[in-house]
This record gives structure tokens, C-alpha cells and sequence, in this order.
């Protein structure tokens, strides 16, 4: 097997009560002057007033940028930029869900780097930043943890992917006392987001030994908790559990890659506005389903780690029962296809072709244990619709 390269933020600090720890943290790393980066929610739901006063008491000067906004776009990240650059400060504190990880790890890069984010999306490498203190409130797109970020083009409505160490957080403190707010639907959507992170990355041709472990017990903490941490918002040890397992599931793909579903998935949030997890969740169980044939080893042990199979079932069993299970699940967690969501039917078969080369130049369906061509993921466009 080669040799696994796995890259992660220096500290990490998971459990109930971490965010309190951000004072702390900043020390460790001798650092002083934070910009905080997060959206106008965090700052109603008081998040953001329990950090600063946390750096008021450590006597930390410290500024706010509150006008994250989701699916971050290259304008709203050089907003971001421009209150860094207007101020004297020594890192970012990310708190929110991934789009302000996501803006504050972009703000990191060009702050070091210069130039606009499209110069610095795959396949470049941007590989020095500033450092980011990332506190995610969703569980979760696991950004606090991967050396990715995901931002829209304005001009072109492109979702650029950016990939490299710049974009890596040098700490995450994982909190998901943070999460007990978040609403069903957002519950719902970033939780598949998380097993769709763990199921890619276990699937995924650049899958290694490391990856595996982790993405296995992320996938059975999500499958056994998402449906209760839905139902009952409260219930502390779901959410302490998915939040958790977000966190594995972004180890994991981050350090393995994601697939055909994220492939797929980043044109769908472009062209359409829908959020991320939802995206990934409505093509979750076609994409699968047209995937396990070329793999059916790796998606048996998936059903397996899910507890969605027998024992004793050959593998093409226990894939063929993994299908029906996602296809129940995105059924009892109310996820709509495009149609139910409000797209309208020709602007989504308009799209298909623009879809399909964006998701092709992602590079995310080479890793994919099918690989589609440009037709096939047209095709599977259709069926999802
Ligand atoms: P988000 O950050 O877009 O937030 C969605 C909404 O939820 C916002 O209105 C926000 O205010 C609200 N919210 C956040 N936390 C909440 C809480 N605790 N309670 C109630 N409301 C809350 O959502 P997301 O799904 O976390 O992030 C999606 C973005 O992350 C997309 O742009 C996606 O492309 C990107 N992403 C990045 C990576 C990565 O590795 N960098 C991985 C997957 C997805």
C-alpha cells in the first residue's frame, strides 16, 4: 500500500465546553490579536459574545467580522480580507458552520498569498496562511479539520475547490454543546453531509489504512444517532456524537478524498443555491447505487459498520441492503429531490451539461470506485431528478 500522507490542525479539543477553551488555545500558540470571523446568527444566538468576553477577561484586543454568508462567495470573502488588512491582527477565529471556517481559512490564504481565490483552486496548492481557530457550530462539514474550503466564484458561479496546508486550521476546538441549536433540517442536511465525508472517503480510490478506521466509526456514530439528534434537538448524546463523528468524517475524506457525490454535489449548490448537505443528501443513495458494483467488498463493510446488514450476507447482499438503507434514511429525514425543493425542471435540464464538466473538473469522480464520463454523470442527473 503507499504511503498515507495525513495532515491535521496542531491542537484539537473535543468535548462539551472546548469553545471555552479559545483563550487558552491562543496562548499556547502565542498568539494575541484574533480577527473573529462568523455570520449575523451566531452573533444573535450569543456564541460569539461568550468567546469575546472569554478574551476580555485574558485582556486580548480582538475585532469582528459578522457578515459571513452562507455558501461563501469570493466577495464576501474580500470583505472579510478587507477588515483584516484594515486592522493589526495575528490570526482568525472561524465560528459557525463551514461557510465561515470555510471564509476564514480563504481569508488566511490570500492574506499571506495575494492574488484572488481563483488563482488559488485546485490544482493549485495554496500551502502558507495565516493561522485559523476554527469553532464549528454544525456537525458538520468537518472544515475545522481539512486542508479544504469551498468558495463561489462571482463571476462565473463557479464553486471553486481550494485545497492545501494554508487552508489547514492550526487548531479546532469541537464543541457540540454549540450545535443543541441547530434546527431539524440543518440537523438533517450537515449530518449526511458528514456520512457522505465518511462513506466518499472509505470508498474513495485514495482510500488508506489510517482513513479507514476513522470514517467506519464516523459512519456508525452518524447512521445510529442522526434520526434521534433530529428528533430531539436536546438530546446531548446524540449531538455529542455526531459532532464528534463530523469531525472523523472530515479526517477522514480530507486525508482520503471525497468522490463522485461531492463531485456532483458542488455544481448543484452553485447553480441552485441548495444548501451543501442537502445537495450531497439527494444524490446520496442514486450515486451509491450506481457505484457498488465496481466495489462491493468496501460497501458491504459500510452496511456492515452501519448495522444495515446481517453477518453472515455475502457482500453483494449487504451493498444491495446498504441502498435501501440510505434511500429509507433520506426518506425519514424528509429530504426533497430537486423538483419537491423548487427547482424548475428546465433550468435543471438546461444545467446538466455545465454540471457535468464542473463536477468533472473538481477531479473528485476520478477517485470514485466507478469512474463516470461526462454522459454518465449527465444520466445520473436525470434519475436524481
Ligand atoms: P453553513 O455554515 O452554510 O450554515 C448554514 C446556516 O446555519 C447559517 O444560516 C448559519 O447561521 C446556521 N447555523 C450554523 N450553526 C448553527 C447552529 N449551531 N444553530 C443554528 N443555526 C446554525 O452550513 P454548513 O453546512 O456547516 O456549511 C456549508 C458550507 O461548507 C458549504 O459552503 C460547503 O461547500 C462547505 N464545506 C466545506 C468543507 C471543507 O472541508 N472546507 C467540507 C464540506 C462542506
Amino acid at each position: 500500500m503507499a504511503v498515507a500522507n495525513i495532515n491535521l490542525p496542531r491542537i484539537l479539543r473535543v468535548g462539551g465546553g472546548a469553545s471555552g477553551e479559545l483563550a487558552q488555545t491562543l496562548a499556547e500558540l502565542g498568539l494575541s490579536g484574533p480577527l473573529f470571523i462568523t455570520d449575523p446568527f451566531l452573533v444573535q444566538c450569543g456564541y460569539l459574545e461568550a468567546l469575546e468576553q472569554q478574551l476580555t477577561e485574558a485582556r486580548l484586543e480582538y475585532g469582528v467580522f459578522a457578515d459571513c454568508v452562507p455558501d461563501p462567495t469570493t466577495d464576501s470573502v474580500e470583505a472579510a480580507l478587507h477588515v483584516l488588512r484594515a486592522g493589526n491582527y495575528d490570526c482568525l477565529v472561524a465560528l459557525g458552520g463551514g461557510s465561515s471556517l470555510d471564509t476564514a481559512k480563504a481569508v488566511a490564504v490570500l492574506a499571506v498569498n495575494g492574488g484572488a481565490m481563483r488563482d488559488h483552486k485546485v490544482p493549485a496548492r495554496p500551502d502558507s496562511g495565516l493561522p485559523v481557530i476554527a469553532i464549528p457550530t454544525t456537525a458538520g462539514t468537518g472544515s475545522e479539520v481539512t486542508r479544504v474550503a469551498v468558495i463561489t466564484d462571482t463571476q462565473t458561479q463557479e464553486k471553486m475547490l481550494c485545497m492545501g496546508l494554508g487552508l489547514m486550521p492550526v487548531a479546532a476546538l469541537v464543541d457540540y454543546e454549540l450545535t443543541l441549536s441547530m434546527p431539524y433540517r440543518l440537523t438533517a442536511d450537515t449530518g449526511i453531509d458528514s456520512l457522505c465525508h465518511a462513506m466518499e472517503a472509505f470508498v474513495s480510490r485514495k482510500s488508506n489504512a489510517f482513513t479507514d478506521s476513522i470514517a467506519l466509526t464516523a459512519m456508525h456514530s452518524i447512521y445510529t444517532n442522526i434520526r434521534t439528534a433530529c428528533a430531539e434537538p436536546d438530546n446531548r448524546a446524540a449531538r455529542e456524537a455526531m459532532m464528534l463523528a463530523a469531525t472523523q468524517g472530515g479526517i477522514a475524506f480530507a486525508n482520503a478524498s471525497v468522490t463522485l457525490i461531492h463531485g456532483m454535489s458542488r455544481p448543484i449548490g452553485a447553480a441552485f443555491h441548495v444548501p451543501h448537505g442537502l445537495s450531497n443528501a439527494m444524490l446520496l443513495p442514486e450515486v451509491t447505487a450506481w457505484s457498488v458494483a465496481e466495489s462491493t467488498a468496501r460497501y458491504a463493510r459500510c452496511a456492515h459498520a452501519m448495522g444495515v446488514c446481517d453477518a453472515a450476507d455475502p457482500d453483494s447482499v449487504a451493498s444491495d441492503k446498504l441502498v435501501v438503507a440510505l434511500r429509507q434514511l433520506t426518506r425519514d429525514l424528509g429530504v426533497p429531490g430537486p423538483a419537491e425543493y423548487g427547482i424548475d425542471k428546465s433550468a435543471w435540464f438546461g444545467a446538466l451539461e455545465v454540471m457535468a464538466q464542473q463536477a468533472l473538473d473538481s477531479g473528485s469522480p476520478a477517485n470514485n470506485p466507478r469512474i463516470p464520463d461526462k454522459d454518465e454523470i449527465i444520466a445520473l442527473y436525470e434519475r436524481v431528478w
